[in-house]
């Protein structure tokens, strides 16, 4: 199977202006300008962290996220954000009968989410290295995501906490071993973990232990570089897990050929079979919208002479 382009999710948001329905198609249409086979909503409603205030037992203490009571899982799906928004991602996309696009829904995983929330209020959580936070959350997220996947979606888990040391790689690990243990899906699961792995000790061996088929690590920034050092094909390989390689800056515009060079290193680190997404480093939130254009046409031209060159 050839990598397929996708974006980590964000976009930079215009529902003030073109209202939800608006924006999303805005966003889904921006994608396919740019050939993009997974897409996203955008996440036009707000940052990774406000999406998940309707979760019970989380929302806002002093205007900042907090925990508010002991977390429970998501009763009313149906309304739900991600998964209202997924909803109209797909009705859009059947009414244009794009039937080759795909769609993935991101969720932000229980560490990052937990850790946040739990800075601006505990709520019933002894502190924000209480275990039982992370576990009541990655239980409340379940649901969500069985439903995703019933809609047909493929799933991406955000976690730019761990390389944020939110909590110890052990610790940050089990929590993340459980979260994954429950989300059964006939379509590949990915972590997405930016920033730099190496400077946070045993984080890359954690992950390849979690049973999640696909890594999207960053490699594009100056830190993340440093990440290029870590993959190989023999560890990839060992622990069955595909990469989902940011290999053009989400910030700023890389010409072409740097963003093509980059890719063929890590191609020839980690075998071109093993590579299941081509993506920028991380999401497009804080992106001027005229940068995101050009970046995504550099990783769209970059992108298909890659697969021109591994084609012949
Ligand atoms: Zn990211």
């Amino acid at each position: 199977m050839l990598p397929k382009r996708t974006v980590i999710g964000s976009f930079p948001s215009r529902m003030a202006e073109l209202g939800l329905d608006g924006a999303i198609k805005w966003a889904v249409d921006l994608q396919l300008k740019y050939g993009i086979q997974v897409v996203t909503d955008g996440e036009q409603r707000g940052n990774i962290i406000d999406y998940f205030e309707q979760v019970p037992g989380l929302g806002k203490r002093f205007g900042r996220p907090a925990i508010i009571g002991r977390i429970k899982p998501v009763e009313d799906l149906d309304d739900f954000p991600k998964i209202s928004d997924c909803r109209r991602v797909l009705e859009y996309l059947r009414g244009l009968g794009a039937k080759d696009v795909e769609v993935k829904v991101t969720v932000t995983g229980p560490v990052t989410l937990g850790f946040t929330y739990g800075m601006g209020g505990l709520g019933p959580y002894s502190s924000v290295l209480d275990e039982k936070l992370y576990l009541d959350l990655a239980y409340a997220l379940t649901p969500v995501i069985e439903k995703a996947v019933k809609m047909g979606c493929y799933i991406q888990v955000d976690e730019p906490g761990l390389a944020g040391r939110f909590l110890p790689p052990k610790i940050a690990g089990h929590i993340l071993d459980e979260f994954f243990s429950n989300i059964k899906s006939g379509k590949e699961v990915t972590l997405h973990v930016c920033g730099s792995l190496s400077n946070v000790p045993n984080l890359y061996d954690t992950l390849l232990m979690l049973r999640v088929d696909v890594l999207s690590l960053a490699f594009s920034g100056k830190k993340e570089e440093k990440n290029l050092q870590l993959i190989s094909r023999e560890a990839f390989e060992e622990h069955g897990k595909k990469l989902g390689a940011g290999f053009i800056s989400n910030i700023e515009i890389e010409p072409v050929e740097k963003a093509l060079e980059r890719l063929r290193i890590i191609s020839s680190k980690i075998g071109i079979e093993n590579v299941a997404y081509l993506h920028p480093d991380c999401g497009f939130r804080e992106t001027p919208l005229d940068l995101v254009e050009k970046i995504l046409t550099n990783m769209r031209e970059a992108s298909e002479i890659f697969l021109r060159e591994i084609a012949e």
